[in-house]
C-alpha cells in the first residue's frame, strides 16, 4: 500500500494546491439563503487572500473566518490519499478530483449555515459529467447520467411531500452525489445512498435521546452523504 503511494504521489500534489482555493469558496458560501456572497472579512480584507492559510484567520485582523482550523487541509489530504490509493486514472480521474474539491466546499458550507447552494452543487455536477465524458465509457457515462435524474426526481417527490424538511439544495446536491457513484455501478448508487440516508437517521435519533437535539430541529444532511459516498468510492 505504502508502495502504490509513493508511487501515485505526484497525485496528491494538486491537492495541497488547492486547499487555499477551497477555503477561500467555504469562506465565500457560508452565508445565509437570502445573503449576498461574501467578499471581505468584517474588518474590510478581501477574503481572496487573506483568509485562505490553514489556520482560518484573517491575515488583516487574526479573527477566524470559514472553516475550522486545519479542518479543510486535513480533509482534502485524507481525500488526496483515498483517490491516489484507490482512485481511477485519466479524465476519470479528473472528474472526481473535481468532485471531491466540491463535495469538500459543500460539506464544510453545510455544517456552517445548513444549506447546500444550488450554485455549488450545479459547478460540481456539470464539472463531473464533462469530465466522464471525456473519459469515453458511455455505458458507464449513460448510468451516471441516469442514476443523477432518478435520484433527483425522487428527491423533489420527497422534498414536495415532506413540506420544508428536505429542501431544494438537498434535490440539487443528489445529482452530483448519484453521478459519482453511477459511473462505478448501480450498487454504489444503492449502497451511497441508503449508507448516507441511514447514518444520518441514527446520528439524529442518538442526539434526540441524550436531548442535544431539540424535537423540530434538523441536522446538515451533507456531511453524511458526503462522507458515505466516498466510502463507497474508495471501498476495494
Ligand atoms: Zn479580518
Amino acid at each position: 500500500m505504502i508502495q502504490t503511494l509513493v508511487r501515485r504521489c505526484p497525485r496528491l500534489l494538486p491537492a495541497l494546491a488547492i486547499t487555499p482555493l477551497t477555503r477561500w469558496a467555504i469562506a465565500v458560501h457560508s452565508v445565509h439563503d437570502d445573503d449576498p456572497w461574501r467578499a471581505t472579512c468584517a474588518c474590510g480584507h478581501a477574503l481572496w487572500p487573506n483568509a485562505t492559510r490553514p489556520s482560518g484567520r484573517c491575515s488583516g485582523c487574526g479573527q477566524r473566518i470559514g472553516a475550522p482550523p486545519y479542518s479543510v487541509e486535513a480533509t482534502a489530504g485524507l481525500a488526496a490519499i483515498a483517490l491516489a490509493l484507490t482512485g481511477p486514472s485519466g479524465w476519470a480521474l479528473a472528474a472526481y478530483a473535481w468532485w471531491t474539491a466540491t463535495m469538500i466546499v459543500l460539506a464544510f458550507v453545510d455544517l456552517a449555515v445548513m444549506l447546500l447552494p444550488l450554485r455549488i452543487s450545479i459547478a460540481s455536477a456539470a464539472g463531473v459529467l464533462i469530465l466522464l465524458a471525456a473519459a469515453a465509457d458511455w455505458h458507464a457515462w449513460r448510468r451516471a447520467a441516469t442514476a443523477a435524474i432518478v435520484l433527483a426526481v425522487l428527491l423533489a417527490i420527497l422534498a414536495v411531500a415532506a413540506h420544508g424538511q428536505l429542501g431544494w439544495g438537498d434535490v440539487g446536491f443528489v445529482v452530483p452525489f448519484a453521478a459519482a457513484l453511477g459511473w462505478e455501478s448501480w450498487w454504489s448508487v444503492y449502497t451511497g445512498v441508503l449508507l448516507g440516508f441511514g447514518s444520518a437517521a441514527l446520528f439524529a435519533i442518538a442526539r434526540r435521546k441524550m436531548r442535544r437535539l431539540p424535537p423540530g430541529s434538523t441536522l446538515p444532511l451533507g456531511p453524511f452523504l458526503i462522507a458515505s459516498a466516498m466510502t463507497v468510492l474508495v471501498w476495494p
